[in-house]
């Protein structure tokens, strides 16, 4: 594929670590979501975990809210291996407690956790375990007297609500955490976060908040993230959809793809479709985009109905189809094969993996640097790592 046209410049933030995953710093922005079910619901919590972890989950936020679902957190801790953040509102106690019980990272306001010797518990715990904290400042929940200082949710109240938070881990002597500033408006958001990435250095954890369903909620988020990304604002970032918390992740990882971020799985490129297609594009892509969901190497695929955009497109891409008479499928950029309508999919598919073995394989094999197009960062595979390593390399 050719060289993207724009270069981001990164916010330099500091790094710390959610369990094995870097956040902030040169990391990869790490993709996460967050738990549906009942955490007391050990088995469904953990499924619902593993399906996260495969659809290419970084980390996974769940949330905490008494001390039994704390007892629940530890025991859906040892069943996982994807980097668990626990969400507590106020109870200091619950904080200690998934701390004890392994929580990667604990997402809770200092400001709300009350008196100085229960902050200073908390704190000293998650500094005694190495782990960071996630101040969450949220549009909806802004402190009483930020809301009659303002009048209403501001970019400004929610930077001084985050500043407080602050304020309070600084004087504590405490560095190790990053920070969101959620609200569901684009602007409010995108404003909020562009002040606040001047004032601190620490990662900054991105999302709009309630931002509706599937396919609102999917905009709303491109544009805001997109923002805020393209500046290079963002270090870890979430899609909030009223929808499967699996799909949130897919959405998250199709905003960086389309800022050419980071990149895993198939990055389809499709036309619309109109009447000089020679096959059905939508029911193509669709039956695609499903059978190679489980592929994690980052590969594009172009999938054009004629000849008017088909070979420009299929050349750019790794594996691409131009519609016409005959169909023309080309593999890294050149013309391969003719196929007929009637074998698209199952062909495409075939040649897709194939694709997919051959590099994995070539990596495996290769003693230097990573040939394919990684676009977060220099990436090394050595021979011994096997290929589950080589594909989370690969995909950052
Ligand atoms: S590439 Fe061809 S089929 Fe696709 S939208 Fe354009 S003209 Fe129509």
């Amino acid at each position: 594929m050719s060289q993207p046209v724009f270069k981001i410049n990164r916010r330099q933030s500091r790094q710390i670590m959610v369990g094995h995953v870097p956040v902030g710093g040169n990391a990869p922005i790490a993709v996460q979501s967050m738990t549906n079910t009942e955490t007391t619901d050990v088995e469904s919590t953990v499924r619902q975990i593993k399906a996260l972890e495969a659809v290419g989950a970084d980390i996974v936020r769940v949330s905490v809210p008494s001390m039994e679902a704390a007892e629940a957190f530890g025991r859906i801790k040892q069943q996982v291996s994807v980097p668990l953040i626990s969400d507590i509102h106020f109870d200091y106690k619950i904080a200690l407690r998934v701390a004890e019980l392994g929580a990667d990272c604990l997402r809770i306001n200092p400001g709300n956790i009350g008196r100085e010797d229960r902050v200073r518990a908390v704190v000293g715990s998650a500094r005694d375990r190495n782990i960071p904290i996630r101040i969450g400042v949220n549009a909806g929940s802004l402190e009483k007297e930020l809301q009659k200082k303002y009048g209403e949710p501001t970019p400004q109240a929610l930077v001084e609500s985050a500043k407080r938070h602050i304020d309070i881990l600084d004087r504590l002597d405490f560095q190790n955490f990053k920070v969101s500033l959620k609200a569901s408006d684009v602007f409010m958001t995108v404003l909020a976060y562009r002040e606040l990435a001047t004032q601190i250095e620490q990662p900054l954890h991105l999302g709009i908040t309630e931002a509706g369903g599937m396919r609102s909620g999917s905009v709303k988020s491109a544009i805001g993230l997109g923002m805020l990304l393209a500046e290079g604002i963002g270090d870890t970032i979430r899609v909030s959809l009223a929808a499967d918390p699996a799909e949130e992740i897919k959405v998250g990882f199709d905003i960086l793809k389309s800022l050419h971020i980071r990149s895993k799985g198939i990055n389809f490129i499709a036309c619309p479709s109109c009447s000089r297609q020679n096959f059905d594009v939508i029911s193509t892509v669709n039956a695609l985009e499903a059978r190679l969901e489980d592929i994690l190497v980052p590969m594009d695929v172009a999938i054009i109905g004629c000849v008017v955009n088909g070979p420009g497109e299929a050349r750019e891409a790794d594996v691409g189809l131009a519609g016409g008479s005959p169909n023309l499928l080309y593999v890294n950029g050149k013309p391969d094969h003719k196929v007929e309508n009637e074998q698209l999919v199952a062909e495409l598919e075939r040649v897709v993996r194939a694709e997919v073995d051959k590099r994995l394989q070539e990596n495996a094999n290769s003693t230097s640097s990573v040939s394919l197009r990684v676009t977060d960062g220099g990436v090394t595979v050595s021979p011994q790592q096997d290929q589950a390593v080589a594909i989370q390399k690969l995909t950052g």
